[in-house]
């Protein structure tokens, strides 16, 4: 069933809603990073469907969403004062901590780890829901394992209607990357995946923060890693991808213009507004990103330009990237997974 709540959540199909979750069916619903595919986290049976649903390997784990602090301790134990700090800083937003597990959870979600990763929430609809079904939610992003995280209602259906039960039309996400992942190791955080909340945000609340060295750098799927979904393939539309990011603008016009004109055209070009007028390829094959001065625009589009470059069927899709700082951070580790680390940089 499809639900539109773009303007107003409807009390009536709340309430439908929130007893398919708790009758163990699969719900997607918007939050503020992408869209979830939803299921009742205290029950093995309705997360092994969301593993099912996409296709996801059963060892990349699951992050549960709650919608209030006191659920924490029902699902995590010996919560240490850093990682009270960064809950009491952060939480809601588009941040999750990984926590020692308690055993209420089924070991299925967890991908079989003896931690859960944690996230609250700041969207209105997802706030309701797992409010309404009174459980945490179990909730990875609406796509099929590998392809672009869901962030646009219509491309979501085209992907995953009749997998689910129910689908919750909440309008475009706002931030369109998936939550900063964050584990507290020595009282010290470390991000595994970069998101909204970058390590100068961190830093600012408990003084320190390590960025994992896997976010920029190719994961072997035997790899052993603290963050599980970093080994495998993600974001990737079906053309092949190539990122271009040179320092200097004027390199990075003439390196793209050197692309396509070695593919005769026959590419698409997710590109940044600044750049456009001096880029020598047919219009309707130039998807923009948004601006370099405005990495929000650039995170909250991308997935969705990702999807449309596809459907040129072109021989290669370009995508531009950006200064790997603060957001460009996220968005970055984001493109170069997209890309398969095909790379070029000046
Ligand atoms: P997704 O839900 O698709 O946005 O992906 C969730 C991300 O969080 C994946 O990269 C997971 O590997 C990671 N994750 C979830 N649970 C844990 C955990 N207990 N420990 C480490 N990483 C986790
Ligand atoms: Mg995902």
């Amino acid at each position: 069933m499809y639900y539109n709540w773009k303007e107003n959540t409807n009390t009536e199909e709340l309430k439908i809603v929130c007893n398919l979750i708790k009758n163990g069916e699969l719900v997607i619903f918007p939050t503020e990073t992408v869209y979830g595919i939803g299921a009742n986290a205290l029950d093995e049976n309705a997360v092994a469907k969301i593993f099912l649903a996409k296709g996801r390997p059963a060892d990349n784990p699951l992050i549960v969403h709650i919608a209030d602090r006191k659920t924490i301790e029902k699902i995590a134990k010996d919560i240490t004062e850093v990682e009270q700090k960064l809950i009491d800083a952060f939480m809601p937003g588009p941040f999750t901590i990984i926590l020692k597990k308690k055993d209420v959870l089924p070991s299925n979600v967890t991908g079989g780890l003896d931690t859960v990763a944690v996230r609250m929430p700041n969207n209105v609809i997802a706030k309701a829901i797992i409010q309404f079904s009174n459980c945490p939610i179990a909730a990875p992003s609406a796509n099929i394992s590998g392809r672009p995280s869901g962030t646009d209602i219509e491309e979501i259906r085209q992907e995953l209607e009749g997998k689910v039960s129910a689908i919750i039309d909440g309008g475009k996400t706002d931030i369109g990357l998936e939550s900063t992942v964050v584990k507290v190791v020595d009282e010290t955080p470390i991000i595994l995946r970069p998101g909204k909340i970058t390590a100068e945000d961190i830093k600012s609340v408990v003084g320190k923060c390590i960025i994992d060295n896997t976010i920029l750098s190719k994961v072997d799927e035997n790899q052993k890693v603290e963050s599980p979904g970093m080994k495998y393939k993600h974001y990737a539309p079906k053309t092949e991808c190539l990122l271009v990011y040179c320092e200097d603008d004027l390199d990075q016009i003439f390196e793209i213009n050197r692309i396509i004109k070695k593919y005769r055209g026959d590419v698409v070009l997710l590109g940044l507004k600044e750049h456009s007028e001096k880029i020598v390829m047919s219009k309707e094959r130039y998807i923009e990103l948004g601006s370099k001065e405005d990495l929000d625009s650039v995170a909250r589009n991308f997935y969705s330009a990702l999807r449309k470059a596809d459907e040129f069927n072109a021989q290669i899709v370009i995508i531009e990237g950006v200064k790997k700082e603060g957001l460009g951070l996220a968005i970055m580790n984001r493109m170069l997974r997209t890309c398969g680390f095909n790379y070029i940089e000046k």
